[in-house]
């Protein structure tokens, strides 16, 4: 890829992540259609799965620079109901990228070891490295989503009762905002995802995971006892993004009904968030590039 294609496509990138990037309160959720496809329509559907593939490759190559350059780490958080398609979306994207240069974790309900600990410190310890890329497949902030639809499992987490009040979401919201500003400004770059399926289309996914056997291991029964929960949760998101949506850690909110389009919005977002970074191959010293001068002579020689 010469650097004028890659300029390009850093463009394109741009224009098409930007409707659904979230940076400040005024977020309103019923703002983003879930099915909405931008100015695709099914028949271009194939010309989508190009771009990605374009996409992709871009990708690989930006992650080299800053794998190399090894000052910028790179956070992607992943949120969303059961199957608005995190997992897919994930594997899509990433796939030409180096698997030393990427890290993939996935929350489940917090273990015993983790509930003895605050709720920031299972996700701090799998952080990013430098040069690195961390994804999160779910995070820290389940604590304000199942959390707050579920306000009993806040009995679980063994905290002092006196500092259970009303004002615990606002307060968990202050914290993941300064968790977030702290990280960014040590070089870390934060993008959140929220893959926004409609109540229908999970319906249908669940259907399906149910009538084909070879579905039948990604459904589980309280998949749809949270399902039951729908507007609780999307009242949750909806206060969640609004107060934790900056300009430097922005959200977006991607129409998640149909996957070809997610993978396509996600992987310009974050094309957008590499090509935000200063990434440069480092440069070489004029000492070692008479080492290397030199070194060329002697095999020559051989
Ligand atoms: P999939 O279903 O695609 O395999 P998943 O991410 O839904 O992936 P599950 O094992 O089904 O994985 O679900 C993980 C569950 O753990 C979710 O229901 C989520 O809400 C819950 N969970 C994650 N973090 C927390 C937390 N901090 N407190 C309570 N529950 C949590
Ligand atoms: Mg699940």
């Amino acid at each position: 890829m010469n650097k004028r294609e890659m300029k390009d496509m850093i463009k394109t990138a741009r224009r098409l992540a930007k409707p659904f990037r979230v940076t400040d309160d005024g977020f309103r959720l019923k703002d983003i259609d879930p099915g909405d496809t931008l100015e695709f329509t099914s028949e271009d559907k194939p010309r989508a799965k190009e771009a990605l593939a374009h996409g992709v490759a871009l990708l690989a190559e930006l992650q080299e620079m800053l794998y190399a350059q090894d000052r910028w780490a790179v956070l992607l958080i992943f949120q969303a109901m059961d199957a608005a398609g995190k997992d897919g979306a994930i594997k899509h994207v990433m796939s030409g990228v180096n698997p030393q240069g990427c890290q993939v974790y996935s929350f489940k309900s917090p273990s015993a070891e983790d509930l003895d600990h605050d709720y920031l410190w299972r996700c701090a310890r799998c952080l990013p490295e430098r040069g690195r890329i961390g994804i999160f497949n779910r995070s820290y902030y389940e604590e304000t989503l199942v959390v707050r639809v579920h306000p009993e499992l806040l009995n679980k987490q063994r905290l002092p009762s006196e500092l259970i009040t009303k004002d615990i979401w606002e307060e968990r919201f202050q914290d993941i905002r300064a968790f977030e500003r702290h990280l960014t400004r040590n070089g870390v770059a934060i993008r959140k995802f929220f893959l926004h399926v409609s109540s229908k289309e999970q319906r249908k996914r669940f259907l399906s995971r149910i009538e084909e056997p070879e579905k039948n291991w990604k459904f589980s029964a309280s998949d749809s006892v949270e399902r039951e929960h729908w507007d609780e949760y999307m009242q949750a998101y909806e206060d969640t993004i609004r107060n934790t949506a900056t300009k430097r850690a922005p959200w977006y909110v991607v129409p998640a009904d149909n996957k070809w389009f997610t993978r396509v919005i996600v992987g310009a977002a974050v094309i957008e968030a590499l090509s935000s970074l200063d990434l440069a191959f480092p440069e070489v010293s004029e000492a070692k590039r008479r080492d290397l001068a030199a070194v060329k002579r002697r095999l020559l020689a051989e």
